[in-house]
């Protein structure tokens, strides 16, 4: 397949993990791909890899808490490919995050945390809304978790947040024929879970799924390429949980 030719698509977060995973799916389904991350080293290597494996990449360093930043990644990926028709926004502090209490966290740290994982899915959407617009219309997919079901201070409430981001952008953009939907997924086995859930709570969340298993990258990308593709042309403002039925609804 190959849903994607002449497209193309700005992955945040993309330099390692989910995000560097979407990135890949879209590239081999012939999306010109921007990897847009903070971490230009390990974001130069994913878009190389990227070419390597015949696809069409670039990398662009990014805050997606930052306006200017994000308009500079809209510009420069004007530039580049001359459009923006898709948008994933995955970047989050999740690997290195503090694990204090919504009552205790430090209240710096907790702006700066929001401004990252809930704003920066707005931020980086302000930034490229008008170019979809101007594609014709095009879709947008936001990084959600089950943790915003489940008790995750601050990291759950900014995952709430992505959701109801997510519906309500669905609202406001869909006269522009944007599309906006979330994927929600359960423990992924990434380089950042294994940094900041120890062993035994992984042990334990795995047991109690239906589905005995972490989930992979692999496992996401699936989901998100339906949602961002043609196939999902009447869908939108959804939360779909990947999450080997951590939570079900
Ligand atoms: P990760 O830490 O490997 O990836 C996050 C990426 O975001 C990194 O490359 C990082 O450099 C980048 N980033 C951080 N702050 C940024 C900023 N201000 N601007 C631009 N880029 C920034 O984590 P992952 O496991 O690949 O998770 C990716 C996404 O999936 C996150 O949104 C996370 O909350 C979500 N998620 C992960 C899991 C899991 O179990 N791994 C489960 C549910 C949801």
């Amino acid at each position: 397949m190959a849903r994607f030719t002449g497209r193309t698509a700005i992955v945040t977060g993309a330099a390692q993990g989910i995000g560097a995973g979407y990135a890949k799916a879209l590239a081999s389904e012939g999306a010109n791909v921007v990897v847009a991350d903070l971490n230009a080293e390990r974001g130069e290597a994913t878009a190389k890899e990227i070419v390597a494996d015949g696809g069409t990449a670039v990398f662009h360093r990014v805050d997606v808490s930052d306006a200017e930043s994000a308009t500079a990644l809209a510009d420069f990926t004007i530039a580049e490919f001359g459009a923006i028709n898709h948008l994933v926004n995955n970047a989050a502090i999740y690997g290195d995050m503090k694990l204090n209490l919504l009552l205790s966290v430090d209240w710096d740290y907790y702006k700066k945390f929001m401004s990252v994982n809930m704003d920066g899915a707005l931020i980086v959407t302000r930034a490229v809304w008008k170019h979809m617009r101007k594609a014709g219309g095009g879709s947008i997919v936001n990084q959600s978790s089950t943790a915003a079901w489940t008790y995750s201070s601050f990291y759950g409430l900014a995952k709430v947040g992505v959701n109801g981001l997510t519906q309500q952008l669905a609202t406001e953009l869909g006269g522009a024929n944007i599309r906006v939907n979330a994927i929600a997924p359960g423990p992924i086995d990434t380089d950042a879970t294994k940094n900041v859930t120890p062993d035994v709570i992984v042990e334990d969340m795995v047991k109690r799924l239906p589905l005995k298993r972490m989930g992979t990258p692999q496992d996401l990308v699936g989901a998100c390429l339906y949602l961002l593709s043609d196939d999902a042309s009447w869908v939108t403002g959804q939360i779909f949980n990947i999450d080997g039925g951590q939570v079900i609804r």
